[in-house]
């Protein structure tokens, strides 16, 4: 196959499932810290400090009895993130030093010239990925930070900038709070601010317009943090809140984005795929999808966590949201996968996750039928495949409406449900929308 048609391929996959089938031995996770038990420690307590589960915990060691911990013993942390910010206190006003988890990492560290990184000299048998799972960082923060472009082409006695990760808790201005407070990359962010004597508030994440509305006691405002793996360090957030009397008064802080979980896994295409496509289609269809994701509704439509698309318990994931993808081989994409792949028999009924208004309801050749939901404040919703629709564009839907059937319509090998969330335009995991209540 030729390289255009692969990129292309490329491109066109990360939308699409062209699998539809998602083989857990190709799946590997890369971020990954280590932890030495102290005295006091369980399992809940070193779980609830690294922001994961005493299941993933102990899926990652093979321990057969989640009590029986020895002081000294060094435990795998899956996917341990860095806490961005802790609750302010009047007594608290510095940084506070989170769980340094890789303390023992200690021979080829060399003193550090900066507040937040260190270095780090390639030892004879590194590798890459060794090296960023022992600071607990990923493999493409360092290569991005180190300017590598060969993650196989490491030297012994090469000087690695290594970021730290687990010293990074910064005090959060009073009155502002950050949800997640550890976001990782493909999450919402919620950033909330004390309504007290604040009659506005305006900001920026990043290169994103925040748009507070009242919540409550507070101000909030949704970002939409990017899968894409370049997407991970620090980004300014910068807001501006006005008293009472129309005064401003700035408030700058620096976010840091973690490193998503997402696995690879590589995917084989053959040329018959690529005779399918044509490049001036799948740019209409493209700029179509960014043009209505783009638009902004000021009313918030949905109420509490969204429901479930699909009434199936326990449904087939047959591709995760930002699960990166190579291809024959190839090195990974650099975003991932637009959506969540549910693997469920063509016919089984889709229905609205939240309120909304429909506002695309129609066939498209690479994502087949689909339905497009805005749910107000930059949030929206899309299903891809459908075999059949059974939402009108422009028509309001309640959670629980049934919006169309599951197929395999468009660019698609099977029956799946494709199930992708914007804000801000940004791709979002609509599973965190499953879980937790947005403001
Ligand atoms: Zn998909």
């Amino acid at each position: 196959m030729d390289p255009q048609a692969l990129a292309r391929l490329a491109l066109l996959a990360a939308i699409l499932a062209v699998s539809g089938n998602s083989t857990p031995s190709h799946i590997s996770t890369t971020n990954s810290t280590a932890y030495i038990v102290q005295a006091g420690d369980t399992l809940f307590s070193i779980a609830t400090k690294f922001g994961t589960t005493i299941a993933a915990v102990q899926e990652a060691n093979q321990l057969a009895d989640p009590n029986a911990l020895a002081v000294g013993q060094r435990l795998i942390i899956p996917g341990a993130v860095a806490q961005n910010a802790v609750t302010p206190t009047p007594s608290a006003r510095g940084p506070t030093p989170t769980v340094s988890s890789s303390a023992q990492a200690t021979a080829t560290r060399v003193p550090s010239t900066s507040a937040e990184t260190e270095t780090y000299i390639v030892q004879s048998g590194d590798t890459l990925a060794q090296i960023a799972a022992q600071f607990g960082v990923i493999v493409a923060e360092l290569q991005r930070i180190n300017n590598i472009a060969n993650p196989n082409l490491l030297s012994v006695g090469q000087r690695l900038i290594i970021p730290k990760v687990t010293n990074n808790a910064v005090t959060l201005p009073e009155g502002i709070s950050l949800s997640p407070q550890a976001v990782r990359q493909g999450q919402t962010l919620t950033i909330r601010v004390q309504a007290e004597n604040v009659s506005e508030v305006l900001g920026k994440f990043d290169q994103q317009t925040l748009r507070f509305n009242r919540v409550g006691e507070d101000w909030a405002a949704l970002a939409g943090i990017s899968r894409c793996a370049n997407y991970i360090g620090k980004f300014p957030l910068n807001l501006t809140l006005r008293d009472n009397l129309g005064n401003p008064k700035p408030v700058q802080l620096n976010v840091r984005v973690n490193a998503g979980t997402f696995p690879t896994e590589d995917i084989t295409l053959t040329s018959e795929m690529s005779a399918l496509l044509d490049p001036a289609i799948m740019n209409a269809e493209n700029a179509l999808v960014a043009q209505t994701v783009a638009l902004y509704s000021p009313g918030q439509a949905w109420q509490g966590a969204f429901r479930m698309p699909l009434d199936v318990k326990d449904p087939r994931v047959s591709a995760l949201f930002g699960e990166r993808r190579s291809y024959n081989g190839g090195k990974p994409g650099l975003c991932g996968h637009e959506g969540q792949d549910f693997g469920v028999p063509g016919g089984t009924p889709v229905y609205a996750p939240a309120a909304g208004a429909v506002v695309i309801a129609q066939p498209l050749q690479v994502r087949g039928n689909v339905v497009f939901i805005d749910h107000g404040r930059g949030v929206f919703s899309a299903f891809y495949h459908l075999s059949e629709i059974a939402a009108k564009e422009g028509e309001q839907v309640q959670p629980g409406d049934l919006i169309g059937k599951v197929g395999t319509t468009g660019f698609s090998t099977g029956n799946h449900l494709h199930w992708s969330m914007w804000v801000n335009g940004i791709y979002v995991d609509p599973i965190q929308w499953t879980k937790q209540a947005m403001p």
